[in-house]
């Protein structure tokens, strides 16, 4: 029997999430350097500070465009596209909803109806204005905010990826608060694949669901228990319908995508989400690169296809639909 090699740990705190690394060999200079990219990759995309180069968008919104640096536009392109889409509940723009639900942070409360209805007519993607030969952004609207929260973690786990991938590391994994991306599989591993485990909505931290066994391959987890607050016995949390302004309702507790590229996962985690299971599954069919796993209030566990990944059930109060 082939023996576990030794992992070394490293984590951080960044981007509000516990950020934590995995490799095969003591390698500081490494996890710095992963660390470090996290962190410029955090003072660029982030809307929690004052200054960042979307905050500079944020800033000048309904008043002039901000030339941004080319993989920061590239990004914003690729959000705007997938806000577009018919019916597309992934909104890069929905940035004035969550200031003002402030789901996840201190002072949240729920707004009323005429609030919503306001903010909502700030959250339109086809109010952002792309110039590529100059790779400026502008929001037409006043008071336009754009948030990257459902595709920056992902986009930022594929550059730690491709950075462990130029310092030749070939077993390695990356988890950034619900973002997996993992390089190959533990090395000697019994399985030769990664046990990443789905956690069980509403129970200890360490509770399970089932474990997805992948090698090489992103896992992301959208759900509805880890960032929201109640009030008068209704839930509230922070994956916003863009067509209400109210937190996403449905049958779903979360959705996990396992695919390539973590910008993918994180993407599509948000965009399945609202469709719901039956639409939600259907479309992660017709995308060859894309696989998901939907959890259900009702307890049923739905799988796609399992070309990347094999998931067993650890918990029998759920049940395999
Ligand atoms: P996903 O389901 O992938 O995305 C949900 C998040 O996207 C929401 O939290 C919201 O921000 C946004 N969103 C909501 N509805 C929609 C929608 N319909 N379409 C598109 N986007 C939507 N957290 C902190 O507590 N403190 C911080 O300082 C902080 N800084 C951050 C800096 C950066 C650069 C990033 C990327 C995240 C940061 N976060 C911080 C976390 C952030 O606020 C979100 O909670 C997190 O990105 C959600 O990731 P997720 O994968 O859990 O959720
Ligand atoms: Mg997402
Ligand atoms: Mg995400």
């Amino acid at each position: 029997m082939p023996s576990e090699a030794r992992v070394y740990s490293y984590s951080a705190v960044l981007m509000g999430s516990p950020i934590l690394l995995k490799l095969f060999e003591d390698n500081q200079p490494v996890a710095a350097a992963v660390f470090r990219l996290i962190k410029q990759q955090e003072d660029l995309l982030t809307v929690n500070r004052a200054h960042s180069q979307i905050m500079s968008i944020n800033q000048a919104a309904g008043r002039h465009p901000v030339v941004v640096s080319p993989p920061v536009f590239r990004l914003i392109q690729r959000a705007r596209a997938v806000s577009l889409l018919e019916n597309s509940s992934f909104n890069f723009t929905i940035g004035p909803l969550v200031k003002r639900w402030k789901i996840g942070f201190q002072g949240n409360s729920v707004p009323p109806q005429h609030e919503l209805q306001a903010l909502l007519a700030l959250t339109n993607p086809a109010n952002v204005i792309l110039n590529a030969n100059e790779c400026s952004v502008l929001l037409e609207k006043p008071g336009m905010e754009i948030d990257l929260g459902a595709i920056a973690k992902g986009y930022i786990a594929d550059l730690v990826r491709d950075l462990l991938q130029r310092q030749q590391i070939r077993h390695a994994l990356i988890n950034l608060g619900g973002n997996v991306q993992t390089l190959g599989a533990p090395p000697h591993g019994e399985q030769n694949a990664w046990a990443i485990g789905l956690k069980k909505p509403f129970a200890d931290a360490e509770a399970m669901i089932g474990v997805i066994n992948v090698a090489g391959k992103s896992v992301v987890t959208s759900g509805i228990y880890e960032r929201y607050f109640e009030l008068d016995g209704r839930l509230y949390h922070h994956i916003l319908d863009p067509r209400t302004g109210y937190p996403l309702d449905n049958e779903l507790l979360s959705v996990t995508i396992i695919s390539e590229d973590s910008i993918d996962g994180d993407i599509y985690t948000t965009l399945l989400y609202g469709m719901g299971v039956e639409q939600g599954l259907a479309y992660a069919a017709s995308l060859p690169h894309i696989e998901a796993i939907f959890v259900t209030k009702t307890k049923r566990v739905h799988l796609s296809s399992q070309r990347q990944f094999r998931f067993t059930l650890l918990d029998d109060s759920y049940t395999l639909a």
